[in-house]
């Protein structure tokens, strides 16, 4: 339950606080730290802001804050120790002392305080589905093609004395609204914030895989970098320093191959010390985007500022300033709909955007991601040692002879004549076994049993009717099986 959502006069307990890394830290400084008791004073409907008590004072905390804070009520502690004892205890004794529900809170608070929400986010073919399936034990579908459909899988795994949910969202190269994996993403950040964002990136495409990083380090929540694919970075005899590029991006990297599971344990291990804030490296960074946007989001600061307190929590303040620069349509809509100045901004944004877009020749969210590229870059030269020869990866050897201009077609249609002649052709003996085995069945059953309706039934209704479906089941598997070689 959400702390928003307790009436007047209720208390709960914090579980968890979410929001990006410098809201959490001024509503912790104010006492909403797990484990604590919090009791409402005033929380009239439509009221803004709520009064609650806490560690003996009283504090305002608008509904957003409230809503990134989550409790349990004495009696959702009662509910779930009733559900898990509730039938070996004896039934009469239902009324447990106040000494026993304290325990039981105590016990719900530390077991929810155990456990950790991560989001894998990364570009398509980064080795999300692979480290989910490492991490889990599932079995997502690892391979190279697009999903159907856009959705998150939840798994659940534990580790070290912490029970962590894990979600493999589809792949992203950024966090605009512009394609339905996008938003997705974003909404799942949004709404399911996670304790901790791994970010898988592809070590052996780092320059576009980090621009993502560059995005989700401007959103400034909890993220920890899976450096993927290191086996193949070192086979390609490149170099990279990560604990340099851990300092540059004020966030944990840890090198893993989440195809043979190796070095996972440090990643978690690494998330364990993020969630628990031990790790004394991170810190948020403002990646610079040049003097002339810096101005802009300066001066639109300036603007916005009395209205800070009305800003969504989810994100960062500066993520919302840029996105809201950027005439990002899902910011726009987020800002309007919390805070009640929104209109004026906006001609005062469209000047600066103006302004911007004169001085530098270009629209203000390409100069943006060329300034982020600039930033990748200047980190790489920093880190990264490209190996002697570039290792041609066998799928890119493959895809040079498959998917060329010329010779694409003729493999195209040789491999669609072995797909039909297959299918067809090869599919005809399993295909006439079915079938006698069919009439064999057919043959008997009609033997010994006397002729009537049932007889028919059975006959010509039952056997002849699934057998003449199932006799094209074997075309049906070779054809299946060659477009999932294909893929
Ligand atoms: P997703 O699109 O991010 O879910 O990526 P997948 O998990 O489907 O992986 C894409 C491809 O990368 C697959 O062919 C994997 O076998 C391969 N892959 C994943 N992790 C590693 C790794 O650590 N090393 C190497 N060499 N290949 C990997
Ligand atoms: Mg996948």
């Amino acid at each position: 339950m959400r702390l928003s959502d307790l009436q007047t006069g209720e208390t709960g307990y914090i579980t968890r606080v979410s929001g990006h890394g410098g809201f959490r830290r001024r509503i912790m400084e104010m006492g909403f730290v797990r484990g604590q008791k919090v009791e409402v004073i005033l929380n009239a409907p439509l009221k803004d802001p709520i009064k609650y008590s806490v560690m003996g004072y009283e504090v305002s905390l608008r509904r957003g804050e409230a809503a990134m804070i989550e409790v349990v009520t004495e009696a959702e502690a009662a509910a779930v120790v009733e559900s898990t004892s509730g039938s070996s205890r004896g039934k009469g004794k239902s009324n447990g002392t106040s000494a026993d529900d304290n325990r039981s809170i105590e016990k719900i608070v530390s077991s929810r305080r155990k456990r950790i929400e991560i989001a894998l986010v990364g570009n398509p073919n980064s080795g999300k589905s692979s480290l989910y399936n490492a991490l889990s034990g599932g079995h997502e579908h690892v391979g190279n093609y697009g999903g159907v459909t856009v959705e998150a899988k939840r798994g659940t795994f534990r580790h070290g004395g912490y029970e962590f949910v894990i979600y493999d969202l589809p792949g992203t190269y950024a966090l605009s609204p512009y394609t339905p994996e996008e938003l997705f993403v974003r909404h799942h950040l949004t709404e399911h914030i996670p304790d901790v964002i791994v970010n898988v990136v592809a070590a052996s495409n780092l320059e576009r895989n980090l621009y993502l990083t560059t995005e989700l380090v401007d959103i400034a929540q909890d993220m920890v970098i899976a450096l993927n694919m290191y086996d193949e970075l070192t086979a390609s005899g490149a170099r990279l320093d990560a604990a340099t590029l851990e300092t540059l991006l004020g966030t944990p990297v840890v090198p893993v191959v989440a195809r043979d599971g190796r070095r996972i344990n440090n990643l978690l291990d690494a998330i364990i010390e993020l969630y628990e804030g031990r790790n004394a490296a991170v810190r948020h960074i403002h990646i610079n985007h040049g003097p002339v946007i810096e101005e802009a989001v300066a001066e639109l600061r300036r603007t916005m500022t009395p209205d800070f307190d009305s800003f969504p929590k989810h994100f960062s303040r500066r993520y919302l300033l840029l996105k809201f620069l950027e005439r990002d349509s899902e910011v726009e809509a987020q800002l309007a709909a919390a805070c009640p100045r929104y209109a004026e901004w906006v001609p005062v944004r469209d000047t600066l955007v103006a302004k911007v877009e004169k001085e530098l020749g270009e629209d203000i969210e390409t100069a943006i991601t060329d300034e982020k590229y600039g930033f990748i870059a200047g980190a790489l030269r920093e880190t990264f040692t490209p190996g002697k020869q570039e290792r041609r990866s066998a799928t890119a050897a493959i895809d040079a002879v498959v998917t060329h201009k010329l010779w694409g077609f003729p493999v195209f249609f040789f491999l669609m004549w072995v797909m039909f002649e297959l299918t067809f052709k090869v599919g005809e003996y399993p295909m006439a076994w079915i079938e006698s085995g069919v009439a064999w069945l057919g043959g008997l059953v009609g033997h010994v049993m006397a002729p009537g309706p049932l007889h028919d039934l059975l006959v010509d209704g039952i056997i002849g009717g699934v057998g003449s479906v199932i006799v094209f089941l074997p075309n049906i598997l070779i054809l299946f099986l060659c477009i999932s070689f294909m893929e």
